[in-house]
C-alpha cells in the first residue's frame, strides 16, 4: 500500500541532536520517535501535507474496497441479514457462477462427512500490491448444513500448508515411495 510521506521538516532530537523517524500521523499532527534516546516529539502538518494525506486516505480507501471487492461480492451473493441463503447442492452451483465472475477464486474438492463430493472456496483478498489474507468457504454438499466460512492470514495458510506437507510426506515415507 503507498505509505504517506511527510514532505515538511524533519524533527531533531533536542538531547541527540539525531534526525528523528517519522512514526504515526492524523491530520492535525505528525509524530516522531527518535532510535537514540528513545524519545518522541511531534509538530503540526503544513498544509501541503494535509492535502498529500486527503489524497492518501481516498487512495487507500479504494485499494482496501479492492482488497477486499470478490467477498464482499460473495457476501452479498450468499448471505442476507447474516443467514446463508443457499446449502449443499444448490450453493455448490451458484458457486460456479460465481467463480465465473471471480476467476481468481479457487475450488478444491473434499469430501462432506455424508463421503459426497464438495468444495473448499479460497477467496483471497488481495491487490496487485498487496494480499491480505484468503477467505475459505466450506460447503458440504449432503449433510444439510449451512456453509462455513472462515479467514486465514498469511501464517495460518503456512501452517496448514506445512501440516497437510508433513502429513503427505508421512504417507509417502510409509509407504516407501520416494521422497519429492
Ligand atoms: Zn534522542
Amino acid at each position: 500500500m503507498n505509505k504517506f510521506k511527510p514532505t515538511g521538516v524533519r524533527l531533531r532530537c533536542g538531547p541527540c541532536k539525531r534526525a528523528m523517524s517519522f512514526c504515526s500521523y492524523s491530520r492535525v499532527d505528525l509524530q516522531y520517535h527518535c532510535n537514540g534516546c528513545g524519545g518522541t516529539a511531534s509538530r503540526e502538518t503544513t498544509d501541503d501535507e494535509k492535502r498529500l494525506w486527503d489524497i492518501w486516505q481516498s487512495i487507500q480507501s479504494k485499494e482496501i474496497d479492492e482488497l477486499h471487492h470478490p467477498w464482499h461480492q460473495f457476501i452479498k451473493t450468499f448471505r442476507s441479514n447474516n443467514e446463508w441463503k443457499y446449502s449443499g447442492w444448490e450453493a455448490m452451483q451458484k458457486m460456479e457462477r460465481f467463480m465465473k465472475r471471480f476467476p481468481q477464486v479457487v475450488e478444491v474438492g473434499v469430501d462432506d462427512d455424508y463421503f459426497a463430493s464438495s468444495s473448499l472456496y479460497f477467496i483471497p483478498h488481495s491487490t496487485k500490491t498487496d494480499y491480505m489474507g484468503t477467505s475459505v468457504v466450506y460447503i458440504p454438499q449432503c449433510t444439510g448444513e449451512d456453509p462455513i466460512a472462515f479467514f486465514l492470514y498469511e501464517g495460518h495458510a503456512k501452517n496448514l500448508a506445512d501440516v497437510l506437507k508433513t502429513l503427505l510426506r508421512a504417507h509417502r515415507t510409509a509407504r516407501g515411495e520416494a521422497r519429492r
